[in-house]
């Protein structure tokens, strides 16, 4: 790869020139926001303002590395290594899934709906002085995204993190400890038949889990960058049991929910009134489904009668 000669602008324009065919302008000014802001600390506007410093010969090196990475579309956020979620940074690599805007949203919710949780628990016990226990379970941790952020909002939580993959728990151990965050991580398979439900010594009261919902007719739709990259076991599920993970994790909220406990899921936009209906024949009540800032019906929670 050539660049006419070492001035900051000149990497900018082989950027544009390079990936112009395979990327829209604003996802290629993304890409150059991010590469400058993770190697030289840039702002959005120092890329205008700075265009004239010059790099180095390791530091073209890495940018030529960018470049020729993006060519072959890995994500942007494997390639530097990491990423934003809920204004906490977070590393990923190919061993899981990167967070996504959606999944924000549903924290939001976790911790708004925890405000209110909290606040009826102390009520309830009596007890101005003591907080109460609030045991909250993340299913299907990957990058540790979910269980990070809500234990940092929610800090007087006991906040457990599942997940099936070593190699994921790896990564989302290293985020727990970068963020200051104490989280109980726990190998297991959810959709083993009898997991290990003895996770914690009292019972949860707040379950979360963006499972993998992605069906394997719904890949065509998909981008390279995803489908190339991102863990298949984080995405897809067969075909003709689309709501394999919601059904395990309803039954495990079954018996491991406390009475009024409340589950929450990230939806398949497509199977959205399907996981309401799946959890209401399973006893659970106050069914809400809610949609992401796109519009989507991306979110559910429901709650354990007793
Ligand atoms: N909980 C992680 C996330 O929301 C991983 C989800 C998954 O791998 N399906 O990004």
């Amino acid at each position: 790869m050539k660049v006419i000669d070492n001035r900051a602008v000149s990497v900018i324009q082989l950027f544009r020139k390079e990936l112009e065919s395979l990327y829209s302008k604003e996802e290629i000014e993304t890409f150059l926001f991010f590469s400058f802001n993770e190697y030289f600390g840039f702002s959005r506007s120092d890329l205008a303002l700075k265009k004239e410093i010059r790099l180095s010969e390791s530091e073209l090196l890495k940018f030529f590395r960018v470049i020729r990475k993006l060519r072959q579309h890995v994500p942007i956020q494997y390639i530097l290594g990491n990423t934003e979620f809920y204004g906490l940074k977070l590393n990923v690599n190919e061993h899981v899934l990167i967070p996504r805007p959606e999944t924000e949203e549903l924290v939001e919710w976790v911790i708004t709906d925890c405000g209110f949780l909290i606040e009826e628990l102390r009520i309830n016990s009596q007890s101005k002085i003591h907080n109460p226990q609030l045991n909250i379970i993340d299913i299907g941790t990957g990058s540790g995204c979910i269980a990070i952020t809500l234990k940092k909002n929610i800090p007087d939580a006991e906040v457990y993190a599942l997940d099936i993959s070593e190699n994921a728990l790896t990564v989302a151990k290293q985020n727990a400890e970068m963020n200051n965050a104490e989280i109980h991580f726990v190998q297991g398979d959810i959709l083993a038949k009898s997991p290990n439900h003895q996770i914690a010594k009292s019972p949860f009261q707040i379950i979360v889990s963006n499972p993998p919902y992605i069906i394997e007719k719904e890949k065509p739709e998909m981008s390279a960058n995803v489908l190339d990259y991102e863990p298949h076991t984080a995405l897809f599920v067969p075909d003709n049991d689309a709501l394999l993970f919601y059904r395990s994790i309803l039954d495990f909220g079954k018996t491991n929910l406390s009475a009024g406990g409340k589950i929450y899921f990230e939806l398949n936009t497509n199977y959205a009134d399907d996981v309401a209906a799946l959890a209401k024949s399973k006893g659970f009540i106050n069914c809400i489904i809610k949609k992401d800032l796109s519009g989507n019906q991306r979110m559910f929670s429901c709650e354990k009668i007793n």
